[in-house]
């Protein structure tokens, strides 16, 4: 049996001081996270349960450590925006995962942007349509090196942050996340079945804005390292 077509590759982030890279399945990626992030975007930032949407797999750009990436600016958007977040990367799936054991399935963490055409999103909103023309530009989703949890820990606190040509745009703390991760992965794994391969991106803090071409963003988490792209 052979394919028809050339088989697509398979989507892949690098690892921090490594040749290897994780295979991506899903993304899975968390809203309004973070209270101030809830306010700025006109929600309650009451613990109301979290919710997810979805970016396609092949829409990550691995982004490697040290060096600036061109990030080319998407077609179809004069409002194009930055949310910093850390990424989650699992090493092992399941179904009504308890949060106890949640952070046992986790292989790894990263520096990630989910990079948001923001006046689509917004009319998508207005119109009671799907987000996908908001949220799953190609390319849309950089990440940086995974950094295994066997080094890294499981980063509950620690400054989360962005720039935008050396301005800070985006800082807060990790432990401001209204969801933990492990919350997250539990909630996740009652409505899918979790496999490896999945990656969570767990949200954003406040002060998300609009890029232009020709700006550089850097994104950082402490202990993670950071990344850098040029948009273009
Ligand atoms: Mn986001």
């Amino acid at each position: 049996m052979a394919y028809v077509i050339p088989a697509p590759t398979v989507p892949a982030l690098p690892i921090a001081d490594s040749s290897d890279l994780f295979p991506v399945r899903r993304v899975y990626c968390v809203g309004r996270n973070y209270a101030a992030h809830a306010r700025e975007m006109g929600g309650d930032p009451t613990r109301e349960p979290p919710f997810f949407f979805m970016k396609p797999a092949d829409a990550l750009q691995p982004v490697p450590g040290g060096t600036v990436v061109d990030h080319p600016y998407p077609p179809k958007t004069a409002n194009y925006h930055f949310e910093i977040e850390m990424v989650v990367a699992l090493a092992k799936g399941g179904r009504d995962i308890p949060v106890e054991k949640a952070l046992d399935h986790v292989y790894g963490y990263a520096v990630g942007l989910d990079m948001t055409r923001r006046d689509l999103q917004d009319e998508a909103k207005q119109l009671r349509r799907p987000w996908e023309l908001g949220k799953a530009a190609d390319l849309s989703g950089p990440v940086g090196p995974l950094v295994p949890a066997s080094r890294a820990g499981h980063p509950a606190k620690g400054t989360i942050s962005l720039a935008v040509d050396g301005t800070v745009k985006q800082k807060a703390d990790l432990s401001d996340m209204i969801w933990s991760v492990a919350e997250q992965i539990a909630y996740l794994s009652a409505y899918f079945e979790l496999a490896p391969g999945d990656v969570i991106f767990s949200g954003t803090p406040d002060g998300v804005g609009a890029v232009t071409k020709g700006q550089t963003l850097t994104g950082a988490i402490e202990g993670l390292g950071e990344i850098r792209l040029k948009v273009v």
